[in-house]
């Protein structure tokens, strides 16, 4: 198994509040202190990949370089199978330059309406990347599997939440306590491969 050096403190390479917020506990059990890509003014790097792990593993790269401390970094969206996988990568943008969820999940609803969709599968991603300065760099990718509900229910939660129902339950991520949330999502499933891997 590889040993990983020791991590005392980390960049959590994020300007997202909601992910600073469920992100930032699951790391402080490790005796690890945070600092976010904010905090540290720290450029936020254009999301060029093609896929949720390689603008994972660009966006942790950036932090190590702007900070030259390990960096965790996270890329997420929501894959709608009847959209041929959209919003994917694409989830945050679908909300647009007001960042305003509204606009994503109306969009949502209108492409799966014009599809007449009969396939309201869908699931949430969440790959994760930790990098240390000079390397190594070790990237998981996660999963939550679910089926869209609209019209939206709940106020809880963050972007997407309050349109997705995972398996086996009857509230939607915005409706459910976030505890019960943070333990099944994509970046908790995520979150315990890298823990295995790095702190196991
Ligand atoms: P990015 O990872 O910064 O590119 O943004 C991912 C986007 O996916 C977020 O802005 C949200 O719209 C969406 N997303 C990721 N994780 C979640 C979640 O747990 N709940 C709701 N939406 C999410």
């Amino acid at each position: 198994m590889t040993a990983y050096p020791p991590i005392t403190r980390l960049v959590i390479a994020s300007h997202n509040r909601g992910k600073l917020a469920e992100i930032a506990p699951l790391v402080q059990p490790y005796g690890i202190e945070t600092v976010s890509a904010g905090d540290l003014r720290l450029p936020e790097p254009d999301e060029t990949g093609t896929s949720f792990r390689a603008n994972a593993e660009l966006k942790a790269l950036a932090a190590v370089e702007g900070s030259d401390l390990p960096a965790l970094a996270d890329d997420s969206g929501l894959v709608i199978p009847a959209l041929d996988g959209a919003p994917g990568i694409y989830s945050a943008r679908w909300a647009g330059p007001m960042k305003d969820f509204s606009v994503a999940i109306g969009r949502v609803s209108a492409e799966l309406e014009r599809l007449h969709a009969t396939d309201f599968s869908a699931h949430f991603v969440c790959a994760l990347s930790l990098a240390w300065p000079g390397g190594p760099l070790v990237t998981v990718e996660g999963a939550v599997h679910g089926a869209i509900t609209l019209p939206p229910r709940g106020k809880r939660g963050f972007g997407y939440d309050p349109i997705f129902t995972p398996n086996g339950y009857d509230l939607t991520f915005g409706e459910m306590e976030p505890e019960i949330k943070h333990r099944i999502s994509h970046r908790a499933d995520a979150f315990a491969q890298l823990v295995a891997l790095v702190f196991g």
